[in-house]
Parts: structure tokens; C-alpha cells; sequence
């Protein structure tokens, strides 16, 4: 699968304060820890943003639905 290098700091402040803190680790089985060196990349035009737990340093991926992406393809039925 191609994997496209987004700009998670080209995103708003507050965007990226949400994602940096609202976060949910698998590891600690804890929400909102919190999220440490955020990378943001593209696959199958689904947006992933990627980091490390505050608490634990495992690996955080969080998918974003963001209905302003291209490929509104599969809207209705
Ligand atoms: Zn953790």
C-alpha cells in the first residue's frame, strides 16, 4: 500500500493540541495520556496520525475520518 508523508503541523493549534491529547493508548488501556513526536501519513486515502504514548512510548495511530479528502465516491448507496 502507498504510503503518502502528510504535514501534521501544518494542521490548526487546537487541531493539534486534540490529537496530541485525546488519545487512546492500547498498552495502558488508559484515555488521554497523551501523545508525543505526532507524524501524519495518508494510506488508501485514510488519514493516520501517528505517535507515542506520553506515559508508556508505544505506538498511538490514530485514524481521522475527514470528509475533506478527496474520493467522496462511496457516499450513498
Ligand atoms: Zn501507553
Amino acid at each position: 500500500m502507498e504510503r503518502i508523508e502528510r504535514d501534521f503541523f501544518a494542521r490548526d493549534k487546537e487541531d493539534q493540541q486534540a490529537f496530541l491529547t485525546q488519545t487512546w493508548c492500547n498498552q495502558c488501556m488508559e484515555a488521554d495520556l497523551g501523545m508525543v513526536e505526532p507524524s501524519e501519513y495518508e494510506v488508501n486515502g485514510v488519514v493516520f496520525v501517528e505517535g507515542k504514548c506520553a506515559r508508556c512510548g508505544e505506538p498511538i495511530v490514530t485514524e481521522i475520518a475527514d470528509d475533506s479528502t478527496d474520493g467522496d465516491w462511496d457516499d450513498g448507496e
